[in-house]
């Protein structure tokens, strides 16, 4: 029996229009058996978030205070669109225990504030636990015989708060859960982002991670398709906060669209792409607030459109870090070393240049990287440098097109471009800029591989960069 699972984000579950749009798109789709999965209220998990910071800053009661206006929101959303006055009180309850549960964990946190890591988990949960409580009764509401399933019970994490990952056993618990729902035509709603450890302990997937949520979801359920329900019309060809005249892309590989979200593309979730690879199941982004616009559908490479360059990614808030040292010259095992003070410190590295007496890594969450640099200096001298863009120009085309290197840095040539990393991914051509210069080069990079070509009929076919 195959099903849909249908995303919906944070600013499609927004207020009571943006419910009531994705209720209706969800209702359209009823006969496809959706399995929906929804994000917070927006910026509801950043309010959550902040008031576990004033907790651990030993400020209890402003940290309970300063959630009383997304409490308030959430009721007055409930007030308008739960008529059914025991839908609507079952909801106000729920709203009263997650506030009364809050306000205690604040003050276990500002107590101890060496407890925080699982306790936040615990209260940022709250966000995806009431919205999927609100969405179920709001489709129950418009006639959608629809069923609320505690995603704790479902998605089985290890136990990294924060940026948990999900177990083996999760795809057993999900079919169990959820396919007795769909025998018996029922819709299940979970909230996306949040699990439980093998205790029962509440775990989070990392922020952006409702993505993640219902490819996990559609994979365990060898979904027909994992729609992603957004504010923009799919993937973009470039950040429109950056490029206002962005356009949807309609087609990507698995590899294309991974590339991009690694790289900075906020619509999917980076780890959004295995489970769907792993199934073969295609990935569809769309808009919830224009869904007859068409979307961007994402599919295995044979399907995709081969020829193109799609889009530009970027990544702020990059640091680098270049480590020279002659010793480095005709010797074998620098390399080795070099890695495993990255891999004992547990920092992550994105790109990777060298060349014959340096090396230059860039790296995203810089927290490791205080305690591991003693450790990288007794390696040779090392320089940082903060506040770097990664840009990536992202296509299956890219494999195809000689020249295209040479092609692209001639419209940034007067930007300092470093850390260039062309063919390791055979999709992906990636760079360094200063992050002040970024939306300059972002814009320049957008006109040459997909404005200047606008008035031909070839889609984003690089040769126009000749
Ligand atoms: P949701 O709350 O639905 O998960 P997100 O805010 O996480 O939505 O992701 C959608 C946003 O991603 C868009 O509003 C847009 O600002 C941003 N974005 C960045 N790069 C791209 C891109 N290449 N295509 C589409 N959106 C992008
Ligand atoms: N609500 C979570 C966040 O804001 C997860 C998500 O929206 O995907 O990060
Ligand atoms: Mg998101």
């Amino acid at each position: 029996m195959t099903s849909t699972v249908m995303k919906f984000g944070g600013t499609s579950v927004e207020d009571v229009t943006a419910i009531r749009n994705a209720a209706g798109i969800i209702k359209l789709a009823v006969n496809s058996r959706p399995v929906v999965v929804v994000s917070a209220l927006g910026g509801f998990t950043n309010s959550l978030l902040r008031s576990v910071e004033m907790a651990i800053d030993g400020d209890a009661r402003g940290a309970s205070k300063s959630l009383e206006t997304e409490f308030a929101r959430h009721l007055a959303i409930a007030e308008e669109l739960l008529l059914n006055n025991e839908r609507r009180a079952a909801f106000v309850s729920a709203v009263g225990d997650a506030r009364s549960k809050i306000r205690q964990l604040h003050k276990i946190i500002a107590a101890h504030p060496v407890t925080s890591p699982p306790l936040q988990d615990e209260i940022v949960a709250y966000g995806e636990h009431l919205s999927s409580q609100l969405v179920t009764a709001a489709l129950t509401e418009a006639g959608v015989n629809a069923r609320h399933v505690d995603a704790r019970s479902c998605i089985k994490t290890d136990d990294v708060y924060g940026a948990a990952t999900p177990q083996p056993e999760t795809a057993g618990a999900i079919s169990a859960e959820i396919e007795p729902l769909l025998t018996a035509a029922k819709v299940p709603v979970l909230g996306g982002f949040i699990g439980s450890t093998a205790r029962g302990v509440t775990t989070t997937l990392g922020r952006g991670g409702s993505d993640y949520s219902a490819a996990i979801v559609g994979a365990a359920l060898n979904a027909r398709e994992i729609q992603i329900w957004t504010d923009v019309s799919g993937v973009l060809t470039a950040d429109p906060r950056i490029v206002p005249n962005a356009r949807t892309i309609p087609i990507l590989s698995y590899q294309e669209a991974a590339e991009l979200a690694y790289f900075g593309a906020k619509v999917l979730h980076p780890k959004t792409i295995q489970p769907a690879i792993d199934k073969s199941i295609p990935v569809r982004v769309c808009n919830s607030r224009a869904p007859r616009q068409g979307g961007t559908l994402i599919v295995a490479e044979s399907r995709a459109a081969p020829q193109t360059v799609k889009a530009i990614a970027h990544k702020n808030g990059i640091t680098t870090v270049q480590v020279t040292s002659a010793r480095m010259l005709g010797a074998y095992g620098f390399l080795r070393k070099l890695f495993e003070v990255f891999d004992d410190h547990r920092v992550a590295v994105d790109v990777v240049t060298t060349s014959e007496v340096s090396v230059s890594l860039s790296i995203d969450d810089t927290s490791g990287l205080e305690n591991l640099l003693p450790d990288l200096e007794e390696l040779g001298m090392v320089q940082i440098e903060e506040n770097r863009t990664i840009i990536s120009v992202v296509g299956e085309g890219l494999r195809s097109t000689p020249g295209i290197a040479a092609r692209v840095f001639s419209v940034i040539d007067d930007i300092n471009v470093t850390m260039i990393s062309v063919g390791a991914s055979s999709v992906n051509l990636t760079c360094m800029v200063d992050e002040a210069r970024a939306a300059e080069a972002i814009t320049r990079l957008h006109r040459v591989c997909f404005e200047e070509e606008e008035r031909k009929p070839v889609s984003a076919d690089l040769t126009v960069l000749a």
